[in-house]
């Protein structure tokens, strides 16, 4: 819509009803994307009505681990984004041909998350999450900008120094003076197969380093909101465009996704 004033961002009028999370992570890799589906697609099983937004630009994967193949169509200067499990989608992969990669500059990423937020027909939403790209860049400054009451979701796994990097990134919100709703701790050990004894693959207590350490930053008491093991389910889910609160909602991985989900 070149040229054209920009459209205001419907979430963040005053007296929006629509909760917005930024689900966030220092690293790459640690199962933001993989979070941020399954929580919608529990929600959106709740009977809530439930949009994402795949903020990684660069990285989106959202729509493959929604199994959302569908295009979004344009309705009166109106994007209408797909749908998958009764969650709205919209990725920047759904316009870009094939897999070509993004190469853009922050100013452009910045205008292309303001489209996601205000050009798209979301409709009345009951919570909207933003897979953000890993780390504290661009992307999270501007939707600090555009959604100031955007509540940030930490994800980590357990190691401390995957921690450390995730406290970084949930520290942004000091400065952006936004809200931290808590932390998600992923990956958090291995189920035997055979004995059920756990695993601790990478290590224990990130979830509440990062908590505690936000808890002082940031002056607010900030919870751990629950711990996901290690769960092949999950990651073919993801592969399947199924997600395991779906395919197999009382596997480890599910029910503590759905119990996190309820939290929010
Ligand atoms: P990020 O968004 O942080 O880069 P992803 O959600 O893409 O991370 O996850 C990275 C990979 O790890 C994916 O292949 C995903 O299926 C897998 N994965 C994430 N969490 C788990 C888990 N708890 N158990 C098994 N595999 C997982």
């Amino acid at each position: 819509r070149g040229g054209q004033t920009e459209r205001e961002v419907p979430f963040a009028k005053p007296g929006s009803l629509t909760r917005v999370y930024a689900v966030a992570s220092g690293k790459g890799g640690v199962g933001k994307s993989s979070v941020t589906v399954n929580l919608a697609a529990a929600m959106a099983a709740d009977g809530l009505k439930v949009g994402v937004v795949d903020a990684d630009i660069y990285g989106h994967s959202v729509p493959r681990m929604l199994g959302a193949d569908g295009r979004p169509t344009q309705v009166e200067n109106m994007i209408m984004p797909p749908s998958a499990h009764g969650v709205k989608v919209i990725s920047i992969g759904m316009f870009t041909p094939g897999n070509a990669p993004v190469v853009w500059r922050g100013p452009m990423l910045h205008r292309a998350l303001q489209q996601f937020l205000a050009d798209v027909y979301w409709g009345d939403l009951d919570v909207l999450l933003l897979d953000l790209p890993p780390g504290t860049g661009d992307i999270a400054i501007s939707v600090a900008q555009l959604v100031p009451n955007a509540e940030i979701l930490v994800v980590t796994t357990p190691q401390q120094a995957a921690a450390e990097v995730a406290e970084r990134a949930g520290s942004i919100a000091v400065q952006t003076h936004q809200k931290i709703v808590g932390v998600v701790e992923n990956m958090s050990g291995l189920p035997c197969p055979h004995c059920g004894e756990m695993v601790d693959v990478f290590g224990t207590g990130g979830g509440q380093t990062v908590a505690d350490g936000l808890t002082r930053t940031t002056g607010a008491t900030v919870p751990v909101l629950g711990a996901i093991p290690i769960d092949v389910r999950l990651r073919e889910g993801g592969d399947e465009g199924k997600p395991v609160v779906l395919s197999d909602p009382d596997s480890p991985a599910g029910s503590a996704l759905r119990s996190i989900a309820g939290k929010l």
